[in-house]
């Protein structure tokens, strides 16, 4: 901290530090960026991180991840926020009128893999967990019973009642595979809208298109659950009118429909028959409009604050976890122990090896994307940060650091290297202090490779 703190370049590192907007684990940059005049060649003007403190430039690391870095999450959920209220309430070039198209909020959940302590609520009331006065022991020893009250941040929550009758390796195929199944589902209610509209697949896209923009949940007992904002518009999409029978009705009938009907089969391995897997019974199907009881503000705020979670809740790792590692030495709660162990051994079968098992045990098996939109959602977060990059850029211009040319009259030849990430213990002090960001709590998460 007093080395960097009587660095002359004191200043331009803070500057940095802020540009950065207090991000975490920062990725340093080495390289340079010429301005060379088209037609003569002539070198206009170059930007060389060689006069930059340290040699490099910091730039964000741009996670989604709350636990790796806050300021980062708090952008990308902003950014997602922007983008899912866009594909309902219109803007960012999707027009106002796509709030008369129908559209659904919708969960689709896991089965259950085993009885699993739970909040119950009634009437707004905690009731008891799991009642059961004259339970019978289970083949373990164990009496099928809890008359807890559990509060929500009880950590018994998402925890089996008898941890040798639950069925791990359903839990994990079911992550491993969620993926396929959501696109089987996705294939299935395509087809049932079709059919419902008495139309041929090829017919229903020459009328219709649905968008789909989905989040996945990790729910305490370690497994995935989708929500998904689902919505019918016309041939192309946001700026076209859905036709004239297609309602929220229809929508949520072949939704209910699909959701039944997809299956999944794993592949059979030694001693693992293969099972066919589906969705839960539980399922939420709820339209969303502008002044009800669930508004597009509300979906649109759920979705971005589920896309900045991993699997965190359930008590695995932010990492990944190597078959070497010693599961009972790292700080993990013995359900996410157990289900980490079991992607170990169902990913060590060569009949699964294409689940990549071993690799997204941290995970829990899940290895998809935690926040997808199809094409014709709406904007795209890609847009969402050229434009706060342009916006950056005339910032730069109107305060002199970058000159300002004519857009094709320049080449722009830029270098760049990866030279590291992170903070020093000094420097990470030093960023809270100038930026208001708290801190890692733990060495575990955070921190870098530039200590
Ligand atoms: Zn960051
Ligand atoms: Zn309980
Ligand atoms: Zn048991």
């Amino acid at each position: 901290m007093i080395t960097r703190l009587h660095d002359p370049a004191y200043t331009r590192w803070a500057a940095q530090v802020r540009a950065t907007n207090g991000c975490r684990q920062p990725i340093h940059l080495r390289g340079r960026v010429d301005h060379i005049d088209r037609a003569t060649g002539e070198l206009l003007h170059r930007y060389t991180t060689r006069t930059e403190p340290d040699g490099v430039l910091r730039v964000p690391c741009k996670t989604r991840r709350a636990s790796r870095c806050p300021t980062c999450a708090e952008t990308y959920r902003a950014d997602t926020y922007q983008l899912m209220r866009a594909g309902l309430a219109g803007g960012k070039g999707v027009p106002e009128t796509v709030t008369a198209h129908p559209c659904l909020f919708v969960t689709l959940t896991a089965p259950s893999f085993g009885i699993v302590h739970t909040k119950r609520e009634k009437n707004g009331k905690t009731v008891p967990c799991h009642p059961r006065r004259d339970a019978a022991a289970c083949p373990h020893g164990r009496v099928i019973s809890c008359p807890a009250r559990h509060a929500s941040g009880d950590e018994r929550l998402g925890e089996p009642l008898c941890p040798d009758c639950y069925d791990y390796t359903g839990s994990v195929l079911f992550n491993a595979l969620a993926p396929q199944l959501w696109r089987y589902f996705t294939d299935a209610l395509r087809r049932r809208v079709a059919k419902a509209a008495g139309l041929t697949l090829r017919e229903l896209r020459a009328q219709a298109t649905i968008a789909f923009a989905k989040v996945a949940e990790y729910q305490r007992r370690g497994v995935v659950h989708f929500h998904a904002v689902i919505r019918l518009d016309g041939p192309t999409g946001p700026v076209s009118p859905p036709p004239t029978w297609a309602s929220a009705d229809i929508l949520a009938d072949a939704v209910r429909h699909a959701a039944s009907a997809v299956t999944v089969t794993t592949s059979a391995a030694e001693d693992e028959p293969a099972r066919v897997l589906r969705w839960g019974a539980q399922l939420d199907v709820r339209p969303i409009t502008l002044d009800g009881d669930l508004t597009d503000q509300a979906v649109a705020g759920y979705i971005a604050k589920y896309a900045t979670k991993a699997a965190e809740c359930v008590g695995t790792l932010d990492r990944r976890i190597s078959p070497l590692d010693d599961l009972a030495a790292l700080p993990l709660r013995e359900h996410a122990r157990r289900l980490i162990a079991e992607c170990f051994r169902l990913g060590a079968l060569d009949e699964l090896s294409d689940l990549r098992l071993v690799q997204w045990a941290h995970m829990l098996g899940f290895r998809g994307h935690f926040s997808t939109r199809s094409r014709g959602y709406s904007t795209t977060l890609g847009d969402i940060r050229a434009d706060r990059t342009t916006y950056a850029r005339n910032e730069e211009v109107t305060t002199g650091r970058l000159p300002l040319f004519e857009e094709d009259t320049v080449l722009v030849i830029a270098e760049w290297q990866y030279a590291g990430k992170g903070h020093s213990l000094g420097d990470a002090l030093l960023t809270a202090a100038l930026t208001g960001i708290a801190l890692p709590t733990s060495p575990m998460d955070g921190g870098g490779d530039a200590r």
